[in-house]
């Protein structure tokens, strides 16, 4: 076998096993998003059917899997199981997948995975409540300052870096409510109402810390474009037709943080690319 071989054989191992992790994660995120709602504790009692309570042997507890074999029913009552669960494992898997290749054997692959799951939980339960948990932003923002802490520390045990990543993590969570609070009040001058929750400023601020100012900046932008054709498409569609089966509150309100989060995890995979092409094209022309 080549040298070649052998590196391709090791990523293509390695590919299945953050496959496989990052399905797991997702089963956890589904557990945290159906509980942390509704006040019930995460870790206990361990995972059980919601209609007929019975408990789940570890073997239907496989991520995707579980849900093939039982053909998409509880094992007890056969009542169907809501396809967003593995839905939300694959997708977390193919996250997991996507940061492994991009960032490879790194400190910042292991944190970026923490930060997609993060954004992960949170738009769902923004999708199912219109609120983003306290809990889950600050508790966001405080992972990506130690993180971005962490990064600037290691490579050669700085505290010099370790100061400056402090301070770079800092100025993109600040930046990151201001930029929000003044969206907010300019919203609330044109639409007469606040635009936005007190829970997007929150998450904007969790995302600055992670990604810096620069990426902050073109996540939200992005953020809001994709927030204008998606809501604008809603509007419509929902004045042609009654019977879309939107979320009753979706009528007054679309949730923000499903956008953000999109915005921050294309940033964060294409972010470089997309800034640096257009800065040159921005530059070249003048
Ligand atoms: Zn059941």
């Amino acid at each position: 076998m080549t040298r070649d071989q052998m590196n391709i054989l090791i990523v293509v191992q390695a590919s299945v096993i953050v496959f496989a992790l990052g399905t797991s994660v997702g089963s956890f995120i589904n557990v945290i998003v159906y509980r942390l709602p509704a006040g019930v504790s995460i870790l206990f009692p361990p995972s059980y059917c919601p209609h007929c309570l019975n408990k789940l042997k570890p073997y239907d507890n496989v991520p995707v899997l579980a849900w093939l074999w039982l053909r998409g029913r509880c094992r007890y009552c056969k009542r169907k199981i809501y396809i967003r669960y593995p839905v939300v494992e694959v997708v977390t898997g193919f996250l997991f997948l996507f940061v492994f290749w991009i960032f490879q054997f790194s400190l910042s692959t292991v944190g970026y995975w923490a930060f997609c799951s993060w954004l992960l939980a949170l738009s769902l339960i923004d999708l199912d409540t219109m609120t983003l948990p306290d809990s889950l932003t600050k508790s966001g923002l405080l992972a990506g300052i130690v993180f971005q802490m962490v990064y600037g520390f290691l490579p050669e045990s700085s505290w010099v870096g370790l100061v400056h990543h402090l301070k770079m993590a800092i100025g993109g969570a600040v930046l990151g409510l201001w930029l929000f609070e003044a969206i907010a009040i300019i919203g609330s001058i044109i639409f007469g109402k606040t635009a936005m929750g007190g829970g997007d400023t929150k998450l904007a601020a969790m995302m600055g810390a992670w990604l810096g100012w620069k990426s902050l900046l073109l996540a939200s932008f992005l953020a809001c474009l994709v927030g204008v054709v998606v809501g604008g498409g809603t509007i419509i569609l929902s004045r042609h037709s009654r019977r879309m089966a939107l979320p009753q509150t979706w009528g007054q309100q679309i949730p923000f943080g499903p956008f953000l989060a999109s915005g921050a995890v294309i940033a964060l995979f294409g972010g470089e690319a997309i800034l640096s092409s257009y800065l040159r094209l921005f530059f070249s022309t003048h």
